[in-house]
């Protein structure tokens, strides 16, 4: 798709090779090789169980990978060297469960972190803050608190919250699987113009109108493996793997 408004400064790519991860004797992940290019947007697809939240959580450092090579903007995050917290500040994550702070407003929500992580002052975080609030739609109810927020409005306060810390890479899991109907289309609109912008995102979803839409590739995985990707077209459009095809199937 056409990338326009250079308000994302700069995004990472994403290289991950040979990537395992166990929990105990089960083997989550059995060999992962995915690479996302700066300003790509992958939406990773297939059915529960799969291992698609575990791989998000290994690409922002969550979780430790037995075997494998991650790098995100061409630093090694598997690295025993790295600066683990710069990384994992670098990579936006927005959850299907918002995981907002219950008890601070939604202007404390977006500048706690840029206060105690990026040191910023609170009258920055703040204006930075309220350019990602305005951005989401949500700038007059910076003084409510999330209980007070409907499903898609909590959602767009965590997507403003991730942007305030200047991520170079963002990643979505299922960020609309918690969401009423209605407010879907809100949260896909959001998402849709920071793809627009440039940003680097890997996005799970089960949307797969948003997928044909905004992704430039689309990956689909089952049992821990990569089965099949390529452009929305051709995964979601022409699926050749039977995996693929079944799962299809079942959620179009
Ligand atoms: P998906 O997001 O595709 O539904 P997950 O990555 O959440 O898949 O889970 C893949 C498998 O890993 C599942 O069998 C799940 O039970 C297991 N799993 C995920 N997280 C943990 C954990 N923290 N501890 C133990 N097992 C886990
Ligand atoms: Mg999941």
């Amino acid at each position: 798709m056409s990338r326009s408004a250079a308000t994302i400064q700069s995004t990472a790519g994403v290289s991950i090779t040979g990537l395992h991860k166990s929990y105990g004797s089960n083997e989550v992940l059995k060999g992962i090789d995915l690479a996302v290019a700066p300003g790509e947007v992958v939406c990773l697809v297939g059915p529960s169980g799969s291992g698609k939240s575990t791989l998000l959580r290994c690409i922002n450092l969550l979780e430790t990978p037995n075997a494998g090579t991650i790098e995100v903007g061409g630093h090694a995050a598997t690295d025993p060297d790295v600066d683990v917290d710069k990384m994992r500040r670098s990579v936006g994550m927005v959850f299907q469960q918002f995981n907002l702070f219950p008890h601070l407003s939604v202007l404390k929500n977006c500048t706690v972190s840029q206060m105690q992580v990026l040191k910023r002052s609170r009258s920055e975080a703040e204006a930075i803050a309220r350019k990602h609030l305005r951005s989401v739609g949500l700038a007059e109810l910076e003084t409510r608190f999330p209980g007070e927020l409907s499903g898609g409005q909590q959602q767009r306060v965590a997507i403003a919250r991730s942007l305030s810390m200047d991520p170079t890479l963002m990643l979505f899991d299922e960020p609309t699987s918690a969401l009423d109907p209605e407010t879907v289309g809100d949260v896909l609109a959001i998402m849709r113009r920071l793809a627009q912008e440039g940003m680097t995102m890997v996005v799970v979803t089960h949307e797969m109108g948003f997928a044909r839409e905004v992704a430039d590739r689309v990956v689909f995985m089952d049992g821990g493996v990569v089965v099949e990707q390529g452009p929305a077209e051709e995964v979601i459009g022409n699926p050749q793997q039977p995996r693929t095809q079944d799962f299809l199937r079942r959620v179009l």
